[in-house]
């Protein structure tokens, strides 16, 4: 594996650091605007993307017919790191950009391409990812959420849950049991949802971070046009694995950036902080566990490049994003342990509160690391895969 960008990566690079400098907004502070709520947060980042995709960046490796760049997915990693590196605003439509739009691409009829990729890159239709269950998380497999076929459509009953952007979503992937008969894991068909359609109803959840980024979402006889079935009808597995393969893997690759750039500003913030008489940066035991922070990103930046390089090698992420999966999410969880060790019992405050550390964001980000040991598969899920699918142990199940 070569780390070192070509002369045309470098030069890509360099235009999209240009564009960044002249065009990310002026009031972008960070987080969320000062006394925006979470809707017109979103709405934000769901224009900024619309300019993103407008000057040519979004999409960076998809497809030039579909609205995309055409570019390698180097490039893609580059814009990645150039937007974490220049503090821009994130693209509104994630789960569209990572997991489902490859999943289209991948599975996708040419008429379900060109119906659905361009406006998951301009963030005209943002997407929400309908696996989870009450009774099927870890073992997704499970879903009970049926689909009877009527006519020309399938009718939809049941419940999803933890669906995140479930309230700003216009379609969804869905995951539906379409042959109760058939053994669990050839019962299912993966549908493209309407969001707007008749029978869907989405009940925010509050996170611990004060949020609702994700809700449950209940379906009452919900219709939905045999012409959106995503690969085969109970075929719907190896459709659902490609994208939960597409979110293991890449999912870490912004986070990296953003990791890395919050451990430089806890460096700094470090020097400010008074620990026993001395700043904090001197303090013996925290030193070596920032130290340690420092070393645990710099595996998880060579790591993703293994991830890149293998989805660039077989045109598709393998068991091995599991590796990448695990390290990121458990990693930032130590890492934000040891920014409240650093920074005391301020960086507990919240936003809004006078003496509130880089307007709470310290707290955010403590929370919200709970989580990420938990989706996209909780980091016991993961390692059971790497056990069987890369060590070649038996099952565990
Ligand atoms: C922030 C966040 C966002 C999410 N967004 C979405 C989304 O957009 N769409 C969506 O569909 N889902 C989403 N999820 C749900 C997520 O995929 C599930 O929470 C996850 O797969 C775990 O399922 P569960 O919560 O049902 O836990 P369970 O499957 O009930 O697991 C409970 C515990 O048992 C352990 N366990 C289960 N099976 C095994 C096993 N075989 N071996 C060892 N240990 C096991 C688990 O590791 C866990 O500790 C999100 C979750 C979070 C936290």
């Amino acid at each position: 594996m070569d780390l070192n960008y070509t002369a045309s990566e470098l030069q890509f690079r360099d235009e999209l650091r240009a564009w960044l400098a002249a065009n990310i907004p002026a009031n972008w502070n960070g987080r969320r605007p000062p006394g925006a709520t979470m809707q017109e947060q979103f709405a934000y980042l769901r224009s900024w993307q619309k300019r993103v995709y407008e000057a040519g960046w979004a999409g960076v490796a998809w497809p030039r017919e579909y609205g995309g760049r055409g570019a390698s997915l180097i490039e893609q990693v580059i814009f990645t790191e150039e937007m974490g590196t220049a503090a821009a605003p994130p693209l509104a439509n994630v789960l569209g950009l990572s997991l489902i739009g490859p999943t289209i691409i991948a599975h996708g009829t040419p008429a379900q391409k060109q119906r659905f990729l361009m406006k998951i890159l301009s963030a005209e239709e943002i997407w929400c990812q309908g696996f989870s269950e009450p009774n099927a998380g870890s073992d997704v497999a499970n879903v009970a959420t049926e689909a009877r076929l009527d006519g020309g459509h399938f009718l939809i009953n049941g419940q999803k849950v933890w669906t995140s952007f479930g309230w700003a979503a216009d379609w969804c992937e869905l995951i539906v049991r379409t042959d109760p008969a058939a053994p669990k894991h050839k019962g299912l068909t993966v549908l493209l949802l309407d969001m707007k359609s008749p029978g869907v109803e989405v009940r925010p959840l509050r996170q611990m971070t004060g949020e609702s980024e994700f809700n449950e979402v209940f379906f009452h006889d919900v219709r939905v046009p045999v012409e959106n079935v995503l690969g085969d009808v109970n075929n719907g597995w190896n459709v659902a694995i490609g994208t939960l393969m597409h979110e293991r893997a890449t999912l870490g690759v912004a986070q990296q950036i953003a990791y890395k750039r919050q451990f430089d500003r806890l460096v700094d913030l470090s020097h400010q902080t008074d620990r026993n008489g001395a700043p904090a940066a001197a303090d013996l035991v925290l030193r070596q566990k920032m130290a340690q922070v420092y070393a645990e990103l710099e595996i998880l930046r060579l790591n993703q490049m293994r991830s890149i390089s293998r989805i660039s090698q077989n045109g598709a992420p393998g068991p091995e994003g599991s590796i990448h999966k695990i390290f990121w999410s458990e990693l930032n969880q130590r890492f934000q342990q040891v920014a409240q060790e650093v920074l005391g019992p301020f960086a507990q405050l919240e936003h809004g509160s006078e003496f509130a550390i880089d307007e709470g964001e310290w707290v955010y980000s403590f929370l919200r690391a709970r989580g990420n040991t938990i989706e996209a598969g909780t980091s016991e899920v993961q390692r059971n895969i790497i056990g069987h699918f890369v060590l070649g142990l038996p099952r565990s199940y």
